[in-house]
């Protein structure tokens, strides 16, 4: 029996057979794959990877939905549903409880959280493998966004100094059950490797992105005013009179080191 879906839940259920498989096939779990899916709703993506992985550990807030699931997994792989809201699940204790090096993540997002789970994903990157998610187009295009774009922003700043985002394909409403009001896409994230990643504090990186886009019609003189002054923005190789929207991530790291005077 299918649930009525929920909306406060952010459930929208994939239907369409041939995205499903598309999905999936981006994915390509293999047998000794630890593969964690956020919200995997009725199993619309978890049986076929709990399938190709034979085993697969599920985050779902809906109580409502897991006696289903669990019942559906029966004789397909074992599946271990933790019942929680996936911004409170450690992803590097999940990781090191079972002696993994690295997870692999997936899921089919409630759009109503995706930028906070985005964060909380970032924050375990050292964890994970790749990531695999449907989101929102719009999210997509400002997760990938280049520096000029109208919509690179924090986000994209944010992520592409933490991994590659690579928007794979679109996927239209009729897709899912009841069809979202929004386009969706899929992403590949995948986390730098240590030697790749920025060395400058994640705190100062995180203040100085989020006030040159608090204000982004202002020039960084103004922006970052509170932060850095002009004799600094120089220093760190930036025009003071340029905008955050022209900025490379790799600006905003310089300007970061440039608050602790590193
Ligand atoms: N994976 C299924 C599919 O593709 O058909 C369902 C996707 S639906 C868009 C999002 C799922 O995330 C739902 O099952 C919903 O109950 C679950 N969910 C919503 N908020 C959540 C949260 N904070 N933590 C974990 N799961 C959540």
């Amino acid at each position: 029996m299918n649930a009525r879906p929920k909306k406060s839940f952010g459930q929208h259920f994939l239907h369409d057979r041939r995205y499903i498989e598309r999905i999936v096939s981006a994915i390509a779990p293999h047998a000794d794959d630890f593969v964690v899916e956020i919200g995997p709703g009725e199993g619309a993506l978890t049986l076929p990877l709990l399938a190709a992985a034979g085993r697969l550990t599920a985050i779902e807030l809906d109580t409502d939905l897991i006696p289903a699931l669990q019942a559906r997994a029966a004789g397909v792989g074992a599946l271990h549903i933790i019942h929680a809201d996936v911004l409170k699940v450690n992803f590097s204790a999940l990781a090191h409880s079972h002696g993994v090096p690295r997870l692999r993540v997936a899921g089919n997002l409630p759009y109503y959280i995706s930028s906070p789970i985005l964060f909380h994903c970032v924050e375990h990157f050292a964890a994970i493998a790749d990531l695999h998610f449907m989101l929102q187009r719009e999210v997509v295009e400002r997760m990938a966004a280049a520096p000029g774009s109208k919509v690179y922003g924090r986000l994209s700043v944010m992520l592409q100094l933490a991994c590659r985002v690579e928007p794979l394909f679109e996927v239209p409403p009729e897709a899912f059950r009841p069809p979202p009001k929004v386009d969706s896409a899929v992403v590949r994230l995948l986390p730098l490797a240590a030697h790749e990643r920025h060395d400058a504090p994640a705190a100062d990186v995180h203040a100085v992105v989020k006030a040159a886009f608090g204000q982004r019609r202002k020039t960084l003189a103004n922006a970052l005013k509170p932060l850095l002054d002009s004799d600094a923005i120089r220093r760190a190789d930036v025009d003071p009179k340029a905008r955050a929207e022209t900025l490379a991530p790799a600006d905003f790291v310089r300007l970061a080191k440039m608050c602790t005077g590193v």
